[in-house]
């Protein structure tokens, strides 16, 4: 488990607790301080897919999103941009979060991993900046490659903050199990504590308000169907990154998702061109 600290299930109740009144008090037992939570998304739908309905309770929260969500043979069309953008800030005002805390890194959507050591370098001067006590992310698990680039980033830029770095917990995206999309739930590591939070009532139609607001992405909620009526979050576990995250076709491969067709092999050739970059001061 890496960063390994004190407290990670108080740290997962925290973040899960339902009633607002104590939502984070077991966090403030322990660190004597605000929750302060980094939502870190490779597009400008991952945030409320995997934690649409927390957002309203986390506090105080930033959301920065890696990309914007425009792959290469949409460059161009300035509307689609447009409808990316306000999209995310329809949704994100949905759980109260106002515009000036979403945080827009501008990497290219469908792309980021030719650009790790840029977004390494990013990631550990917002991260030293901002300070969050918990940054809440993608897993490696072979569904966007984006979403494998930023698990990767992210994690060295813990390793290189040391004790300065937040917690890292995972959202839920999507993945292929046993040759099928798996949305919502994380690939097996009983090693890594998780917990899950169903989505009732209001807070399911505070979701289900916030998902509508991506309607460019409704070709893409058809494909993959993401998880609304639960959302589960775990401490990102420690990650081999050399190694594919499960066996099989990866689900970027499948969908050939990427510019230039990416694949793990390809993937992992990047992050090995990047590795010795990351490990200079
Ligand atoms: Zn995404």
């Amino acid at each position: 488990m890496y960063p390994e600290f004190p407290g990670a299930s108080c740290l997962l109740g925290a973040l899960c607790s339902h009633a607002g009144g104590h939502a984070s008090s077991g966090l403030l037992e322990m660190a004597g301080d605000s929750l302060r939570v980094l939502v870190l998304a490779a597009h400008p739908d991952d945030a409320v897919i995997g934690a649409g309905g927390q957002l309203a309770r986390w506090r105080p929260l930033r959301v920065v999103h890696v990309t914007d969500g425009v792959p290469r043979h949409l460059r161009g069309d300035s509307a689609y941009a447009d409808a990316r953008r306000t999209e995310a800030e329809a949704a994100l005002a949905i759980a109260g979060l106002e515009s000036d805390r979403i945080e827009r890194l501008g990497l290219l959507d469908q792309e980021v991993a030719y650009e790790l050591v840029r977004l390494h370098g990013m990631l550990v001067d917002l991260l030293s900046s901002l300070r969050p006590r918990v940054v809440v992310t993608h897993g490696y698990e072979g569904g966007h490659p984006d979403h494998d680039a930023i698990a990767f980033a992210v994690h060295h830029a813990c390793r290189r903050l040391g004790p300065r770095a937040p917690a890292l917990v995972e959202m839920t995206s999507s993945h292929i199990r046993r040759g099928r999309i798996c949305s919502g739930r994380f690939l097996a590591d009983p090693s890594a504590p998780r917990c899950t939070v169903p989505l009732m009532g209001a807070e399911l139609d505070l979701k289900a308000r916030m998902i509508r607001c991506f309607r460019t992405q409704a070709p893409v909620f058809a494909a993959l169907r993401p998880q609304r009526a639960r959302e589960s979050f775990r401490i990102a576990p420690g990650y081999d990154f050399s190694r594919p995250p499960h066996s099989g076709a990866l689900l970027y491969e499948v969908f050939h998702w990427a510019f230039g067709g990416m694949t793990w092999r390809r993937w992992r050739r990047l992050c090995a061109e990047a590795r010795p970059f990351l490990a200079r001061g």
